[in-house]
């Protein structure tokens, strides 16, 4: 490969490092959290991450009713009302972070950080041994990726410039164009195929997926590609639904296997730290059993796609 150009300056938002992750490539990896995200899916278990600028999240146990972030608010995101409780408006909020910096309680925590490629490259370079050992390395999720092109990209050129394997997680609801120039330098890609329904999938994610289902065939056609599917009640919970996605995958032919992960509630109790809608308590609940799981594994594997479900390797 020519010599690359790597702009270490070049600066992006993130909201977490998680480190020891064993689910997101090969190996043992690191995952950089990127802020930012097309799609806003009734289930999103990272809420966090919709916006691209800092939200603050309030932990009720924490909080000692002292109203001084409700005194320093100039957008009045924050409001006690007559019997005491902290009303919190997300809309409002511009993320300032003026309310956590007066807490003495740490009842609220500000999410997203500013921070440039050469500065994420050092605290990732704690971890280089591990991707040695492991054949891991650097996964750049989100929210998604390819919201903030030029950070990532620079980001997955300078993990390659370490010889370190990289792999994202991606919605595919961004510029083709963009995505294409990133995918030279990205081993792994992890892409979500939630519905074949356009009308469907703008319900539930609010975007159509036209855009999506034309990027994983562009993708498709310079790299192999994991095909996630959450599998999500009342959303494609059914073998109709999951046999149009693998009939999908089936043709782009350079898909290496889809991925079912199964609807968990993990990610409710930040809706209601952010003061958030989550959408999915408007559902009647519907188990997702081991047997359903089962028979869609059967369901993909007939249309001659390999399929993987959840923490299975
Ligand atoms: S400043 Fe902190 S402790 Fe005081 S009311 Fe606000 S969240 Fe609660
Ligand atoms: S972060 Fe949001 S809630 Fe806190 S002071 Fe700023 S605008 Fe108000």
């Amino acid at each position: 490969m020519s010599t690359v150009t790597i702009d270490y300056q070049v600066e992006g938002d993130i909201f977490n490092i998680q480190r020891f992750s064993l689910n997101d490539g090969p190996g043992i990896r690191t995952i950089v959290f990127l802020k930012g995200c097309p799609l806003s899916c009734w289930w999103c278990s990272n809420p966090e991450s919709q916006r691209r600028r800092p939200v603050v999240m309030y932990n009720a146990d924490k909080c000692m009713h002292c109203r001084r972030c409700e005194e320093v608010c100039k957008q009045h995101a924050v409001r006690f009302l007559k019997d005491g409780t902290r009303k919190f408006f997300y809309e409002n909020c511009t993320g300032s972070g003026d309310c956590a910096a007066v807490c003495e309680y740490n009842a609220l925590e500000m999410k997203g950080q500013r921070i440039n490629v050469g500065e994420l490259i050092k605290i990732l370079k704690k971890d280089r041994s591990t991707f040695r050992h492991s054949g891991g390395g650097v996964t750049v999720s989100g929210g998604d990726p390819f919201m903030q092109a030029a950070f990532a990209g620079e980001l997955f050129k300078a993990c390659k410039a370490q010889g370190w394997n990289t792999a994202v997680e991606t919605e595919g609801c961004a510029e083709t164009e963009k995505i294409m120039s990133i995918l030279p330098y990205i081993d792994t890609i992890l892409l979500d195929i939630k519905h074949m329904d356009a009308e469907k999938h703008r319900q539930f994610t609010g975007v159509s997926n036209e855009l999506i289902l034309y990027n994983a065939q562009k993708m498709a056609s310079v790299s192999p590609l994991v095909i996630r599917v959450p599998v999500i009640p009342k959303f494609n919970h059914s073998e109709e639904e999951i046999r149009s996605i693998a009939k999908f995958a089936f043709l782009l032919k350079n898909v290496k296997y889809i991925h079912l992960l199964p609807y968990h509630e993990l990610g409710e109790r930040k809706y209601q730290m952010l003061g958030m809608e989550y959408k999915m308590n408007r559902l009647s609940a519907v188990s997702l059993s081991n047997e359903a799981l089962e028979c869609y594994r059967n369901i993909v594997e007939k249309e001659g796609v390999r399929c993987r479900i959840g923490d299975e390797s």
